[in-house]
């Protein structure tokens, strides 16, 4: 079986039957054993959406790997984070342990903290009991000198445990300040600086709530650009990768002063979120922003030659009260697949 036939397979619409999941089980071992890959739990996952066609990316990517015989487990765990929202848990991990062990050390500070103050409050208390018996000039000035002792004792912990404590405070905003760093991070499409696909869902999410709840309108464009393949195999790779940064960049500047954000799927797919906009609206404002870069000539930074003209395709649809982030992502998915089938380089509403 071909891992064209295998994916078709997995179209059919609607929830499957059992017999379906036996055998979309039976693709998965399949692929398995074609790969040798391990039955972890995240090879599963990326077989599972990959037999499921999840993505239009991700299985050509997958297709990519398994035709060039290198989906191994570190391929896996690449195509992971680029199409299915992973999340490189390392710099996370690093985090929680440093946290760890900065509780850990707070807690023994703490404790020596006390046993300082438990061993001036025994010398306090039998400076009491000494008071409590009737005292030469000499058992007065033991007693003094006692007192004094551990007065002193008590000052420079004291100093000390303020200077640790000032310590703690600065690794603690450290901590934090790394923290939100991770958080970002977690969120953003490191390639081109815009939200993530784990990001731009999230957004969604919180869009759609805030919107409704103050009964404004919200519409999602799902962008794709045209021919990028083409545009890879003559320029090369880096430079594609520059015209992502840059048409991230396009759409961003263009829809981020009334408010509209801006996310990467994966691959050359993006999504534009535009509040208070219906789909006609928002169909206006990404078709200009659409003849923008259509007109312009893409150089080549390094020594100025033409690259030629890009152009992208996006399908426009508006958030309605029963819509969760997926469903109104695919109804802007099916607008975006009929401006590839009209031609390219257009920007289509759903079909109402
Ligand atoms: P269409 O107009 O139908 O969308 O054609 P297309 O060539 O844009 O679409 P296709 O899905 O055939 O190819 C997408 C290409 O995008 C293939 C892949 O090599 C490229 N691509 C995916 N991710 C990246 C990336 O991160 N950087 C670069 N440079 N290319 C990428
Ligand atoms: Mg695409
Ligand atoms: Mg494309």
């Amino acid at each position: 079986m071909t891992m064209e036939m295998m994916r078709s397979v997995s179209r059919e619409p609607g929830s499957p039957p059992d017999k379906a999941a036996l055998h979309w089980f039976d693709q998965i071992r399949e692929l398995l054993l074609a790969t040798g890959l391990a039955p972890l739990p995240e090879v599963y996952d990326l077989l599972w959406r990959y037999v499921h066609d999840d993505s239009h990316d991700l299985s050509l990517a997958v297709d990519t790997a398994i035709a060039c015989g290198n989906l191994d487990v570190a391929a896996v765990t690449t195509l992971r984070r680029a199409h299915c929202g992973e999340v490189d848990t390392t710099l996370a991990r690093g985090l929680v342990e440093a946290a760890h062990g900065q509780a850990e050390a707070l807690t023994r500070r703490i404790e020596a903290g006390r046993s300082d103050l438990a061993d001036y409050g025994r010398a306090i208390a039998g400076g009491g009991v000494a008071l409590g018996s009737p005292l030469d000039t000499n058992g007065l000035a033991a007693l003094l000198d006692q007192l004094g002792q551990a007065t002193t004792t008590m000052q420079a912990a004291n100093t000390r445990l303020e200077g640790e404590l000032a310590a703690a405070a600065t690794q603690a905003r450290t901590l934090s300040e790394r923290l939100g760093f991770a958080e970002r991070a977690a969120i953003t499409d490191p390639l081109t600086g815009v939200l993530n696909r784990r990001g731009t869902f999230e957004e969604l999410e919180r869009l759609q709530c805030e919107t409704r709840d103050a009964d404004r309108k919200l519409a999602a464009t799902l962008i794709d650009i045209d021919h990028f393949k083409r545009f890879n195999d003559r320029f090369g790779h880096d430079l594609g990768d520059d015209v992502l940064r840059f048409v991230a960049r396009h759409v961003a500047d263009r829809i981020a002063p009334s408010g509209g954000i801006v996310g990467r799927l994966g691959g050359e797919e993006f999504v534009a979120l535009l509040p208070d906009h219906d789909v006609h609206g928002a169909v206006a404002v990404m078709d200009q922003v659409r003849a923008e870069l259509a007109g312009q000539i893409i150089r080549n930074v390094s020594d100025g030659t033409s690259m030629g003209r890009i152009s992208f395709s996006a399908g426009v649809a508006g958030d309605r009260a029963d819509d969760d982030a997926d469903s109104l992502i695919k109804r802007a998915d099916k607008a975006l697949y009929a401006a590839k089938r009209l031609g390219r380089d257009r920007v289509l509403p759903e079909l109402s």
